[in-house]
């Protein structure tokens, strides 16, 4: 299997592009993330080269493998699962983390963020669809998340991060978008509502569509994972 980052960037940035010229305003900016679970460094770097300048990382042990060799022109959000013991490991080199779902994990970055003397950015993960098995606060609990969030000085809500059903994306963002306003209105101090992080490679283009301002593209740039 040859798999062409370039051409696969090309295609993407394409759609986005066009996405965005049919449903939202022009001067919208929509970023493309790289995310780089399982590939090489030396993949990722390619993707570098190619543009790139946002990678997303998923897990702590394989982003710490590789971060000394990724190209410093990219900035590095943490977008998985984290347990509040690796949030050490990451305070200090990433730039955001889209995983925040519950004030115990806000708590402990705001903790460690204040440790390092740095203020960190989160997204807030939101259960859009309401499933067990996912991660992320349940649509009920989020304001409530918010307002205490908003009492840590060392940590700064930026917005919201979702991961959809399978098969029912395009509802799902439509109804992100709604809660994502909806909480924008509330003007809650210290809390940010500027970024909704949400679509992946088989969604991305519905994402755009519903107000997405970060994507996040895994197999559709690097190709599909073992
Ligand atoms: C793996 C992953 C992605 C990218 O998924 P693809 O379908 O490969 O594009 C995006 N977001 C999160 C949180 C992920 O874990």
């Amino acid at each position: 299997m040859d798999i062409n980052i370039s051409e696969n960037l090309k295609r993407i940035r394409y759609n986005v592009e066009e996405a965005k010229a049919k449903y939202r305003k022009s001067d919208d900016i929509v970023r493309i993330m790289a995310v780089t679970k399982t590939v090489p460094y030396e993949r990722v770097n390619e993707a570098v080269r190619e543009g790139i300048t946002l990678l997303g990382e998923n897990r702590v042990q394989e982003y710490l493998e590789k971060k000394d060799f990724y190209d410093k022109n990219a900035e590095i959000n943490f977008i998985g699962h984290l347990q509040s013991n690796k949030i050490k490991y990451i305070i200090n080199s990433v730039t955001m983390i889209h995983s925040v779902d519950s004030f115990k994990l806000a708590e402990e970055i705001n903790r460690q963020a204040e440790k390092n003397g740095v203020c960190m950015d989160v997204l807030i993960e939101v259960n859009i669809g309401g499933e067990e098995s996912k991660s992320g606060v349940s649509v009920d609990g989020l304001e409530e998340l918010l307002y205490s969030a908003s009492q840590l000085k060392s940590i700064r809500v930026r917005g919201l991060m979702t991961i959809p059903p399978v098969g029912r994306s395009e509802q799902s963002f439509e109804d992100m978008r709604g809660l994502f306003e909806n909480m924008k209105a509330k003007r809650i101090d210290n809390i940010g509502m500027e970024i909704l992080s949400m679509g992946m490679s088989s969604d991305y283009e519905l994402a755009v569509k519903h107000g997405s301002n970060i994507v996040r593209i895994g197999s559709g740039l690097f190709g599909a994972r073992k």
